[in-house]
């Protein structure tokens, strides 16, 4: 059953702002996403009322809920600081109740996204995620360097290591672990109406790509990054894991840099090709958490060299060592090269990772070692939990 933009209009038609307009008319919403049953928009507010709103985003939620043909709802509030005025509220304190909901559960407000001014400690403000040892990002400074690739074959690095762990796609511009996992489906909810990750490869994993369509996903704004993240973060059942590894949308905007703020990590690997771009995009990445005083665990260079498929013969295409040269100048740990190896785009690309599809060849115990690098550097972290 199709449901049009303007059903979930007239839905909402009854529901009023706070200080009694119609929600409809009080300038606030989004433009509204409605496919195959899944309706998104986010109301945005002014910090200062944000808790004011917080009811009306409940009764818009459950007003689109009840919509003949409405699968799953999220309903984001987003505030936004204008400039010079007072500093938001802080935050709930979470993990925050869920919202009764079909599909997902409801998307908690965020305060604010403006970026934040640097010096001030991430954990200062987030709570960790109950049982999660330590959440660590994988970022970059631009798109197409193979960050997602990297993430998840990190990811099952350190599994192979003993560890138990969890890779979230909070890549909302472009998820792509449900192509590079194979896995489709919608994450059920539990008792606590908590959604439980998919399972793949030994590892707990969720993706917005698993909740929405990814062109619906590809609008989205940067505050409503937020707001998704954040449910994913808390509104997931993650169990007990020893790593989170969390595949961050590519660039240092505003919408990366709050997040970086807003998520409690404790690292970030950042992944570079050699060539010169993408190493001063990758600089981008590192000046963005260092502003937010995540450590940076280091560099990966990725296509680092070709190795030809037949011969194995290598060639530095793109100008090989420039990620591990740039990262002894920073003084950043330099984690590892991986080469561009059709292997690895075809495992990728068909849902079979090589690190899990090919547990014995080079290419998996070049992103074992960068795992074990990692695992080091989170020693101290995961052994406390
Ligand atoms: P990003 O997350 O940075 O956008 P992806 O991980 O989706 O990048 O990778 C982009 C493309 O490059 C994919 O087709 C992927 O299979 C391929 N790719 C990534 N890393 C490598 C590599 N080391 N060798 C060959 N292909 C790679």
């Amino acid at each position: 059953m199709t449901v049009t933009q303007q059903q979930v209009l007239d839905s909402l038609a009854k529901i009023k702002s706070p200080r009694g307009v119609a929600l409809a008319n009080a300038n606030v919403l989004s433009a509204i996403n409605a496919t195959d049953g899944k309706v998104f928009f986010s109301i945005n507010v002014d910090a200062a009322e944000a808790r004011a709103w917080e009811s009306v985003r409940a009764e818009a939620e459950a007003a689109v809920r009840a919509i003949p043909g409405v699968t799953t709802v999220m309903v984001a509030l987003t505030a936004e600081r204008k400039a010079g005025a007072a500093p938001p509220p802080p935050p709930p304190p979470p993990p925050s109740p869920p919202t009764p909901s079909r599909g997902a559960p409801g998307v908690q407000p965020v305060h604010a996204h403006k970026p934040p001014q640097g010096g001030q400690s991430p954990m200062a403000r987030q709570s960790e995620i109950p049982g999660v040892a330590a959440v660590i990002a994988v970022a970059s400074g631009k798109g197409g360097v193979g960050k997602s690739t990297t993430a998840l074959n990190l990811a099952l690095g350190l599994r192979d290591l003993g560890l138990k762990v969890g890779l979230l796609d909070a890549d909302i511009y472009g998820p792509s672990v449900p192509r590079l996992t194979g896995l489709h489906d919608k994450p059920a909810l539990n008792d606590e109406r908590k959604m439980i990750p998919l399972r793949r490869f030994g590892l707990a994993i969720m993706s917005i790509g698993f909740l929405v369509e990814e062109e619906t996903a590809m609008i989205w704004r940067g505050p409503m990054v937020m707001s998704a993240v954040t449910q994913m973060l808390r509104d997931v059942a993650w169990g007990t894991l020893d790593v989170l590894v969390v595949d961050m949308p590519p660039g240092t905007g505003d919408a990366q840099l709050t997040l970086a703020q807003n998520v409690p990590l404790k690292g970030a690997v950042i992944v570079s090709t050699p060539q010169d771009l993408s190493l001063i995009d990758a600089r981008r990445g590192l000046a963005m958490f260092k502003k937010v005083n995540v450590p940076v665990l280091g560099i990966v260079e990725n296509m680092s060299y070709f190795q030809c498929p037949h011969c194995g013969t290598k060639s530095d295409i793109f100008g090989h060592g420039g990620a591990r040269h740039e990262a002894e100048k920073l003084g950043v740990p330099f984690l590892g090269e991986i080469p561009l190896h059709m292997a690895i785009r075809a495992t990728s690309d068909a849902g079979t990772p090589v690190v899990d599809s090919e547990p014995d060849g080079p290419h998996a115990a070049i992103y074992r070692a960068v795992a074990g690098q990692v695992r080091d550097q989170l020693k101290g972290v995961i052994a406390a939990a």
